[in-house]
């Protein structure tokens, strides 16, 4: 065993380094073979329909004008509208944008929603600006991208490093740039929006949750408790926290975190609430939270634990810290936090991996419910929320765990080949214009 992967090891190595684009062809690449895919709709799904970069200029606080870059990459809509979150990161360029936007493809499609898959965002560190910075950064890059968003053509939402207030300006600024008499019917053109202008209540923790249930229903399936289970999140946003949060009301045991700012570990256990008041507290900082000790960066992923979840960027888990990995069970909350050769060795080290497009899904799912309820003027109830999320997570991640034991193939593969088959039935009914 330990023997194939030093193997990997070197063969990898001479390899050039790959991006998030490489790693997202290949994981469509090697479901199509699976499945057979039709030529010709292999061809239509490997590249994007359309890229918009945008270049805008903002008035900052001290009265100088700054260019900023936004994107916005729509993959595929053939079965529905765009969809997928804006993220502001330094990170976001144009080949993050096609692969997180091909990855919204195939999470939506998995998920049996009616959309297509977009992605994009702004390259910038978002702590460098002031809030009011942000919103007019925000508003402007709006403006910018005009019609090529729509409530019912291409629906933004939250990703990293945006969040709801991020959705009320956009929703504020499409809306108002409308004529009057359509400016409210347009609501539903970005989802995640704060609670009191159209979001939906529970939102926020859907993705978190989603991961959470996503672990819980492996453990079933295994005969496994939650109960003294010791897991690792790396981001402690959105996701990670609202992950962390359930799983410790299960009796889980968070023994360490990790984000921008640090890493910190105690194998005793780490109360989430205390350290989500600390962060807040801190400017979201762990350092010098008295409950636990700083880790190295580096050695993050290897620590003791039996579940690991990253849930910040692409990327993390890869051919150099996958074969000293802990945990027996991976569950992705991020997008792309798995590189394909990181992926192979931990494969071969008997290690599951709830991929991202099934693990993460209950954000879009809440999306989902958002827009239908928009659309429809109606208001959920929290409790009617998460029953909703619950019964959608179940059935895809039924369905993804059958067709891995029924194909014999890992969860990825199987969540990609339902994903492709379901876009690729879309396109034999419709057929090809003209
Ligand atoms: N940004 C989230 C994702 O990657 C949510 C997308 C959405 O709700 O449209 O899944």
């Amino acid at each position: 065993m330990t023997i194939v992967t030093a193997d990997l090891k070197e063969a990898f190595k001479k390899a050039p380094i790959k991006g998030m684009m490489d790693n997202v062809m290949e994981q469509f690449n090697s479901a199509a073979d699976q499945i057979n895919l039709h030529p010709n709709i292999r061809k239509i799904l490997s590249i994007t329909n359309n890229e918009i970069i945008v270049n805008f200029p903002v008035k900052m606080d001290n009265g100088d004008v700054e260019i900023f870059t936004g994107y916005r990459v729509q993959h595929n809509n053939a079965l529905g509208p765009y969809k997928g979150g804006l993220r502001y990161h330094p990170t976001v360029d144009i080949d993050a944008a096609r692969a997180l936007a091909m990855w919204m493809t195939w999470k939506t499609s998995l998920a049996g929603l009616p959309y297509g898959g977009g992605k994009g965002g702004i390259k910038l560190d978002p702590t460098r600006y002031s809030k009011g910075e942000l919103e007019r950064i925000t508003r402007r890059f709006t403006f910018a991208l005009a019609d090529n968003i729509g409530p019912e053509h291409d629906i933004p939402a939250p990703d990293v490093n945006t969040n709801s207030q991020t959705m009320a300006w956009i929703a504020d600024t499409y809306m108002s740039t409308r004529p009057p008499a359509e400016r409210t019917a347009n609501q539903h053109v970005v989802t995640g929006k704060p609670d009191g202008i159209g979001g939906l209540e529970g939102r926020d923790r859907a993705t978190g949750y989603g991961v959470y249930l996503s672990i819980k229903f492996w453990a079933e399936k295994n005969n496994k408790s939650l109960e003294g289970t010791k897991f690792i999140v790396q981001g402690f946003g959105n996701v990670g926290y609202w992950a962390a949060h359930f799983l410790e009301k299960d009796g889980a045991k968070l023994v360490a975190v990790q984000d921008a700012f640090g890493s910190v570990q105690n194998q005793e256990g780490i109360n989430v609430e205390d350290l989500f008041k600390y962060s807040q507290i801190n400017d979201g900082s762990f350092g010098g939270f008295p409950n636990a000790k700083p880790v190295d960066k580096n050695k993050f992923f290897t620590l003791d634990c039996d579940i690991c979840i990253p849930a910040a960027l692409g990327n993390q888990i890869t051919i150099e810290n996958a074969p000293q990995i802990k945990a027996s069970l991976i569950a992705e909350g991020a997008n792309g936090p798995t590189n394909v050769e990181g992926e192979k060795v931990l494969l071969e080290r008997g290690i599951t991996i709830i991929p991202d497009i099934l693990c993460n899904s209950g954000g879009v799912v809440g999306s989902y419910f958002e827009w239908l309820q928009n659309r429809n003027g109606e208001l959920w109830q929290l409790d009617e929320v998460m029953v909703k999320l619950h019964k959608k997570m179940k059935e895809s991640f039924d369905k993804v765990y059958d067709y891995s034991k029924k194909e014999d193939v890992d969860m990825r593969t199987a969540a990609f080949c339902i994903a492709i088959e379901r876009i690729e039935k879309a396109y034999i009914q419709r057929g090809i214009f003209p």
